[in-house]
C-alpha cells in the first residue's frame, strides 16, 4: 500500500478525484488507472533504496474536458530535486528560438515592453528575447536551475507562480506585453489560482501563450507514458477555454504543434480585449469531441490498449533471454519510469539506462534499480539493442546514437508499441 506523505502547504483533498481542479465540477470519470507508481523523475541513490509509491489515476471532467490526477503528492516533494534542463535538447532549443523569431518578425514589441516567462527553466527561451534587447523576467522555482538562467543575465525569481506573486509583479513592473507559460500548467496543483495570476497580469494589450501536450493526442497517440504524478492536469482546448473564462480571460487561438508528440499552443487575452477569436478555437474543440475525449467507452478501450502495449513490451524484453542480447535504455526521464514501473520483468534483462544529464548518472531508476550511466559508458558496453524512451525527440537521439555505435545495434521505441527505428 502506498504511503501518502504529509504536506507542508494547504492541499485541497479530493481535487482531481472528487471534483475538477479546473471548473470545480463534480462529474469526473475514470480514464486510466495505472495503479501505485513511484514519482517518475525521482532516482534512487542506491540500488536498494526504499521506493515510495503513490496512486496514479487519470480522470476526466465531463463538464470542461480537463484530464487530471488526484492530489496525492505535493509540488514541494515532486520538485524538490528537479533535474530536467530544457537546454539538454536541441529540438527544444530550436523550437524556443523559432518562437522568439516569429514574435520579433511580427513586431510585437515597442520600447518599454517586457516579457514574463513562467517556468523559465535554465533560460533556454528568454535568452533569445534578451539578445533582441527586450526586458525579460523568468520565474523558476527550482533554485539550481534558476541559477543557470541568472548566469545568462536573466532576472529570475525562484518561486512558484501564484496570484500573490502576480500582484507583486504587477505592482513592480506593470503589465507585460507577453506572458509565456510553456509546459507548466500541467504541473500546477492549484490551477485556478495560477490562471487567476495570469488574469491579474493580463492588461488589455497583453497576450498570453501557453504550450502543453494535448490530451486528445495522449488519447489518440497512446501517450500514456506522459501521465505521471508531476502532471496534475492534462489540457484540452475545451478545458483551457472554460477555465480561462472563469478568471476573466478568453481563448483566442489554438495552434497545433508537433513538439512533444503533439502540443497545443493556446493564445489568451483579457475577456474584454479587442483581439478577434480565430476559427481554430472551435475547430480544435470540435475535434476533441470527435476523438472521444468525453467518451467513457473510448477511454475504457484506451485502457485496454495500454495493457496490450505493456504486455507486448514485457514479452519483447523477456524474449531477450532466449537470444544473446544486451538491452539498454536511453533517456532516464519520466516516460521511462512510467513504462518500467508498469511492467514486471527480471531486472537483469535491462542492463542500464544512459542519460546525458550528469546529475542523473550513477543513480538508479525504480523499480528494477536500473543504473543510469553516461552515454560514453553505453558506447563502451557493446549493446545489441537500445530502447529510446523520450519518443518525442527520438530522431535527435537516434542520430546521436548511430554516430557513436556499431551499425548493427538496433534502436527501438516502446510507444505506441515496441518497434524498431529503421530510418537512418
Ligand atoms: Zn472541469
Amino acid at each position: 500500500m502506498a504511503t501518502v506523505i504529509g504536506h507542508s502547504q494547504p492541499f485541497i483533498e479530493g481535487r482531481g478525484k472528487n471534483f475538477c481542479r479546473g471548473c470545480l465540477g463534480s462529474e469526473l470519470f475514470s480514464a486510466l488507472d495505472l495503479g501505485d507508481l513511484p514519482i517518475a523523475n525521482e532516482l534512487l541513490s542506491s540500488q536498494t533504496s526504499a521506493v515510495e509509491k503513490f496512486p496514479l489515476h487519470l480522470r476526466i471532467c465531463s463538464q470542461c474536458g480537463l484530464g487530471q490526477v488526484a492530489d496525492v503528492v505535493t509540488p514541494e516533494r515532486i520538485f524538490r530535486d528537479y533535474r530536467y534542463l530544457s537546454s539538454m535538447s536541441t529540438t527544444f532549443l530550436k523550437h524556443a528560438s523559432d518562437f522568439v523569431n516569429d514574435r520579433i518578425k511580427e513586431e510585437m514589441f515597442v520600447p518599454g515592453d517586457w516579457v514574463l516567462e513562467i517556468a523559465s527553466n535554465d533560460g533556454y527561451l528568454l535568452r533569445n528575447f534578451l539578445a533582441h534587447g527586450i526586458k525579460v523576467i523568468g520565474i523558476e522555482p527550482a533554485e539550481n536551475v534558476a541559477e543557470i538562467s541568472r548566469a545568462l543575465g536573466i532576472q529570475t525569481i525562484s518561486k512558484f507562480f501564484s496570484s500573490d506573486l502576480a500582484r507583486e509583479l504587477l505592482a513592480q513592473h506593470g503589465y507585460p506585453r507577453l506572458i509565456i507559460a510553456n509546459n507548466v500548467m500541467a504541473h500546477v496543483p492549484d490551477l485556478l489560482d495560477f490562471v487567476e495570476g495570469l488574469g491579474i497580469l493580463c492588461g488589455l494589450e497583453t497576450q498570453i501563450t501557453i504550450e502543453n501536450p494535448s490530451l486528445a493526442n495522449i488519447l489518440v497517440g497512446m501517450q500514456f507514458d506522459t501521465i505521471y504524478h508531476e502532471h496534475y492536469s492534462y489540457l484540452s482546448a475545451t478545458a483551457v477555454a472554460r477555465i480561462s473564462e472563469i478568471k476573466g480571460l478568453r481563448l483566442n487561438k489554438v495552434e497545433e504543434l508537433s513538439i512533444h508528440g503533439g502540443s497545443n499552443r493556446y493564445w489568451l487575452t483579457k475577456l474584454e480585449s479587442d483581439y478577434l477569436i480565430d476559427s481554430s478555437v472551435v475547430r480544435v474543440s470540435t475535434s476533441e469531441v470527435e476523438k472521444g475525449l468525453f467518451d467513457e467507452a473510448e477511454w475504457a478501450n484506451y485502457s485496454s490498449n495500454v495493457s496490450t502495449i505493456l504486455n507486448g513490451f514485457q514479452d519483447w524484453l523477456c524474449s531477450a533471454s532466449e537470444k544473446p542480447r544486451k538491452i539498454y535504455g536511453y533517456g532516464a526521464a519520466a516516460k521511462a519510469s512510467t513504462i518500467l514501473n508498469a511492467i514486471d520483468v527480471d531486472p537483469n534483462l535491462f542492463l542500464a539506462i544512459a542519460d546525458v544529464s550528469l546529475e542523473k548518472q550513477q543513480k538508479f531508476m525504480p523499480p528494477l534499480g536500473t543504473k543510469v550511466i553516461a552515454p560514453q559508458e553505453l558506447f563502451r558496453s557493446n549493446p545489441t539493442d537500445i530502447v529510446i524512451f523520450p519518443w518525442n525527440i527520438k530522431s535527435e537521439i537516434a542520430t546521436y546514437l548511430r554516430a557513436n555505435l556499431a551499425e548493427d545495434v538496433r534502436l527501438w521505441c516502446a510507444i505506441p508499441f515496441i518497434y524498431e527505428i529503421t530510418s537512418k
